[in-house]
C-alpha cells in the first residue's frame, strides 16, 4: 500500500476541497436550519460530472478510481455532510452496481439520465428488516412478462427526489429466501412516497419511505441475475461503508480545523487557549485519530475489491472512522465552551451530523460482526 496520495489525486483533492469551499460550505447552515435540499450544489456538482466521477467516459463519468470518489466524499464533508452523503448514495450505492450489474441498453439509459441531473437511491432497508436483511418483506411476483411489487421500504436516503429506486425484493422464500434487484421508475403507478423525515443531522438529505401497491415492473428492470439480490447488496454496500467513512473522516476534519482557528482566536486568562497544554494536547490526540481513520479509509479505497478481506477493511475503515468523527466532534464542541453549544458555530452541526455515520449502511454493531467473522475466518484458515 502506498501511503500518500499520488500527484493526480493530490490534484483532485485541491479541485474539490476548492469546490466544497465554494459551493458546499456557504449553504451547509442554511440547509440544515431549513431542512432543504441543496438543489444549488447538485447543479454545480453535476454540470462538473462528479456525480459520475467513477464511471466510465464512454456513459459521460470521468472514468476516475474509486479513491478519487472517497477523496470527494471526504473533501464535501468538511464543510457540508448532508451533501456528502447524497453523493455518496449516488456515486456508490446506486452507480456502481448499475455500472456492474446494469445490461448495456439500463446503463446507457440510467447514466445519460444521471449525466443530466437525474439521481436514484438505494431502497434495502424496511420496517422490520433493518441489521437483519434477509428479513425482507417486500415481494416481486413474476406475471406474463413482468413483475408485482407489494411492501415498504424505510429510511430512504434521496426518496422523493430520486427518479429511479435500487429496489430490493423477496423473490424466493423457500428453501432459502432470495433477493432480486429491481430498478423502479419514480412515477410507477401505485409507488407512493412519504412525507420526508426530520433528522437529528444531515437534515439536508431527503429520507423518506417509500410503499408498493401492485407496482408492475417490466422484466428489463431487473438489475443483475434473478434471485442473486442478496450478493448485490452485500458488494454495494462494501463500497457505500467506505463512502460514509470518507464522510465521517470529513466531518472529524471539518470540526477539527475549525476548532484549531478557535482556541487561537479566544482568549480566558489573558490569552489564547491554545497556549495551555490541556488544549494542545487534546487536539494532538485528535489529530493522530484522524490520521489514522485516513488511513483506514484510503486503504479500504484502495483495496482490491476482489480480495477476500475487503469487506473487513471496509468495515474496519467505517467503523474507525465514524468513532473518530463522534470523538473528535465532541471533544472539539466542548473546546469551544458555551460557543459550542450555539447554532452560531458550525461545530454544532458537526458533532449531530457525524452521529449518523455509527448507523446507517450497518452500525458499528454490524462492522464488528463483519470483522469478527473475518478474524475467525483467518484463524481456522492458519491452522489448516
Ligand atoms: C438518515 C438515514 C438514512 C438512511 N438511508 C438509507 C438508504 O438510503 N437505504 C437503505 O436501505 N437504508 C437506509 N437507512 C437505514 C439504515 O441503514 C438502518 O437504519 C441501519 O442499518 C440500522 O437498522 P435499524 O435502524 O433497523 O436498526 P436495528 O436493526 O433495529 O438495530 C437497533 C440496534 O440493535 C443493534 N443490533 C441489531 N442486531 C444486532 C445483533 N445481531 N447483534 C448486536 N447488535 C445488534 C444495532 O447495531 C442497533 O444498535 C438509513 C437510515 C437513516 C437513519
Amino acid at each position: 500500500m502506498n501511503f500518500l496520495l499520488s500527484k493526480h489525486h493530490q490534484l483532485l483533492q485541491k479541485e474539490f476541497s476548492q469546490f466544497a469551499q465554494t459551493y458546499a460550505a456557504p449553504l451547509a447552515a442554511k440547509i440544515d436550519a431549513e431542512e432543504c435540499f441543496p438543489t444549488v450544489t447538485m447543479d454545480k456538482l453535476i454540470a462538473e460530472q462528479l456525480m459520475l466521477l467513477s464511471i466510465p467516459r464512454c456513459y459521460n463519468g470521468r472514468a476516475e478510481e474509486l479513491l478519487s470518489s472517497i477523496l470527494l466524499i471526504e473533501e464535501l464533508a468538511k464543510h457540508c455532510a448532508a451533501t456528502s452523503i447524497i453523493v455518496s448514495t449516488q456515486s456508490l450505492l446506486v452507480c456502481l452496481p448499475i455500472l456492474k450489474y446494469g445490461s448495456q441498453e439500463q446503463k446507457a439509459q440510467l447514466f445519460s439520465a444521471f449525466s443530466n441531473g437525474s439521481l436514484g437511491a438505494f431502497a434495502l432497508t424496511e420496517p422490520q428488516a433493518g441489521t437483519d436483511v434477509l428479513a425482507i418483506e417486500t415481494t416481486a411476483e413474476k406475471k406474463d412478462d413482468h413483475y408485482i411489487l407489494n411492501g415498504q421500504k424505510k429510511f430512504i436516503t434521496n426518496a422523493g427526489i430520486a427518479d429511479i429506486y435500487l429496489v430490493f425484493a423477496q423473490t424466493a422464500a423457500t428453501p432459502k429466501k432470495k433477493l432480486s434487484v429491481f430498478l423502479v421508475p419514480s412515477d410507477t403507478v401505485g409507488l407512493t412516497v412519504s412525507e420526508k423525515v426530520s433528522k437529528m443531522g444531515i437534515r439536508g438529505s431527503t429520507t423518506a419511505s417509500l410503499t408498493f401497491e401492485n407496482c408492475s415492473i417490466p422484466q428489463e428492470n431487473l438489475l443483475g441475475t434473478f434471485d442473486h439480490g442478496y450478493k448485490i447488496a452485500l458488494e454495494t454496500l462494501n463500497f457505500g461503508r467506505i463512502g460514509v467513512a470518507a464522510q465521517a473522516l470529513g466531518i472529524a476534519e471539518g470540526a477539527f480545523d475549525s476548532t484549531t482557528v478557535y482556541v487561537q482566536q479566544r482568549e480566558q486568562f489573558g490569552q489564547p487557549l491554545a497556549n495551555k497544554q490541556h488544549i494542545q494536547f487534546t487536539l494532538a490526540e485528535l489529530q493522530a485519530e484522524i490520521e489514522a481513520a485516513r488511513l483506514l479509509v484510503y486503504q479500504a479505497a484502495t483495496f482490491p475489491t476482489t480480495d477476500d478481506h475487503f469487506s473487513e477493511k471496509a468495515s474496519i475503515a467505517k467503523l474507525f472512522a465514524s468513532k473518530t468523527a463522534m470523538s473528535v466532534t465532541t471533544k472539539c464542541l466542548q473546546l469551544h465552551g458555551g460557543n459550542g453549544y450555539l447554532k452560531d458555530f458550525p461545530i454544532e452541526r458537526m458533532m449531530r451530523d457525524a452521529k449518523i455515520t455509527e448507523i446507517y449502511e450497518g452500525t458499528s454493531e454490524v462492522q464488528k460482526m463483519i470483522i469478527a467473522h473475518q478474524l475467525f475466518q483467518d484463524a481456522a484458515d492458519k491452522m489448516k
